[in-house]
């Protein structure tokens, strides 16, 4: 056994740890260890589906020191006209170069990969067996509470027959290998953004709508991407977009009604305008990608799949048949383990969770920052607060208010909103401060938010205590 000294131990090398780390090496003389089961850096990047793709613009995802992608705007295919995506391999690409030309050559990283944290300060190695123990200086910091899950890393929750070909979307770009007779239909099962990545994928190799059957036992509501954007050349969409939303939030008589006025101005989507959505996990997704999913017609909703036999599909309600030489499609893991917020920063650890939701990347970097120079915990975890994550449509407005609640926090701290207005993860913030005073259409947008934010605070909290 090995025993070694560190400031930091970081459990998890997923983006989250990774922004955490390199805000903290640029903010601090801190020596940081970071121990990770993956083989390389990037978390669950490392086990996704070959035609994964960032959702939101590569531009401000990452670790604040170092640039994700060429700043290019699509000019093909669904994402046209917006802000590239970074592709999975381009993702792990990225966070590797972080650790391997950032990190390690700083003198002050030591990396654990394929190792575990097994609590009490000890790392095995997977592959040795090797311990090794860690005396810890300042603080433990865990970086897995968000429990990203992908579905080639878990089992499906429902029973499967021998003989059924259920296969995670991972295995799709390999069909050309399959025995003949070629599989069809493609029965997709989940309603979330996997599901629709891998349809949008089945089209686009060539797969007919016809051949695609959709199973979704729940609805959802999609963020159209037009306005996530982070260029000043979309100020009026992205920051219009978020003005629409505290305004809609500031006269809401129900969670409802604030989705509802966000489709209306095209801000908010959903595949089926005619089906009620009900689950929000900040999907983000263009209007070309909705358009492609538009053309599935053979769309199941008949709850959650219970088993799946050499007949077909069993739900609640009984067996729907499928015919044919099906491939089953396993899209049904959750990207976030629900669990309640708990305070960042307490005794000798720090709990990295999200402080702006859905920005896993700023939310580890500002906690990085605010551990540097933040006077206590007290202080810390007021500059810092943990914002629950959405399920339900319900749950949005707790969200929305803890967004809010966050942000007026940072503006109580000078040093940390110049930090933040800085930081390439934070695109809202860059773009306000960059606005300028003779432009008249973008300065109306900011009275605009200045105007609808305390009443939104107000409606929201009567909102979150409408849900109990
Ligand atoms: C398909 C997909 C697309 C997405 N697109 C976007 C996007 O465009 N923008 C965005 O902001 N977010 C996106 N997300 C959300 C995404 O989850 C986050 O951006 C981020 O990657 C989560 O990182 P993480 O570090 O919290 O978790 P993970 O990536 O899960 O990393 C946690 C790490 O901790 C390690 N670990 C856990 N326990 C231990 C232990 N005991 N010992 C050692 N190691 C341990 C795991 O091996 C893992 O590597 C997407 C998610 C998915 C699934």
């Amino acid at each position: 056994m090995t025993t070694i000294t560190t400031d930091y131990l970081v459990i998890g090398a997923g983006a989250l740890g990774m922004a955490f780390a390199d805000t903290l090496l640029a903010e601090t003389g801190a020596h940081i260890t970071i121990v990770d089961r993956h083989a390389r850096p990037g978390g669950h990047w490392n086990d996704a589906y070959p035609f994964v793709a960032l959702h939101q613009p590569s531009a401000t995802y990452g670790v604040a020191s170092r640039a994700l992608g060429s700043g290019t705007i699509d000019a093909h295919g669904p994402n046209a006209g917006l802000y590239e995506l970074a592709t999975g391999p381009e993702v792990t690409a990225y966070f590797n170069a972080v650790m391997q030309q950032h990190f390690l050559p700083s003198g002050r990283v030591t990396y654990h990969p394929m190792s575990t944290y097994e609590g009490d300060g000890r790392i095995v190695s997977i592959l040795s067996g090797k311990e090794t123990r860690v005396q810890v200086r300042k603080r433990l910091v865990d970086a897995t509470f968000i429990g990203t899950v992908v579905p080639s890393t878990q089992r499906p929750a429902f029973k499967v027959a021998q003989g059924v070909e259920l296969v995670p979307p991972n295995a799709l770009p390999a069909l050309w290998m399959h025995e003949s007779p070629a599989p069809r239909p493609f029965v997709v099962i989940g309603a979330g953004k996997t599901s629709m990545d891998t349809i949008v994928f089945l089209l686009q190799a060539g797969a007919s709508p016809d051949d695609i059957i959709w199973v979704k036992p729940r609805e959802t509501w999609l963020w159209n991407r037009k306005h996530t954007q982070p260029g000043m050349e979309f100020f009026v969409q992205t920051l219009g977009g978020f003005t629409t939303m505290l305004e809609a939030a500031a006269t809401a008589r129900t969670a409802e009604e604030i989705f509802l006025t966000l489709e209306r101005e095209g801000i908010f989507l959903r595949v089926d305008p005619s089906v009620r959505a009900d689950m929000f996990h900040y999907p983000t997704i263009s209007e070309g990608e909705v358009a492609l999913l538009r053309r599935v017609k053979n769309v199941l909703r008949k709850g959650h799949v219970r088993e799946i036999t050499r007949h077909g599909l069993v739900f609640d309600a009984g067996v729907h048949e499928i015919g044919g030489n099906p491939i089953y499609v396993n899209c049904t893991a959750t990207a976030f383990t629900r669990r309640a917020p708990e305070p960042v920063f307490s005794d000798n650890r720090i709990l990295l969770q999200m402080v702006r939701v859905p920005n896993v990347v700023l939310s580890g970097a500002m906690a990085a920052w605010v551990e540097a120079h933040g006077k206590d915990d007290a202080e810390k975890n007021r500059l810092c607060p943990a914002v629950p994550f959405p399920d339900r449509m319900e749950d949005w407005p707790a969200t929305l208010l803890g967004n809010l609640m966050s942000e007026g926090a940072a503006l109580s701290h000078p040093a940390l909103m110049a930090w933040q207005n800085a930081c390439r993860l934070n695109p809202a913030g860059k773009l306000v401060s960059l606005v300028p005073e003779d432009d008249a259409e973008k300065q109306a947008i900011l009275a605009r938010v200045s105007a609808a934010i305390m009443p939104a605070i107000a409606n929201l909290q009567k909102l979150v205590k409408q849900v109990g």
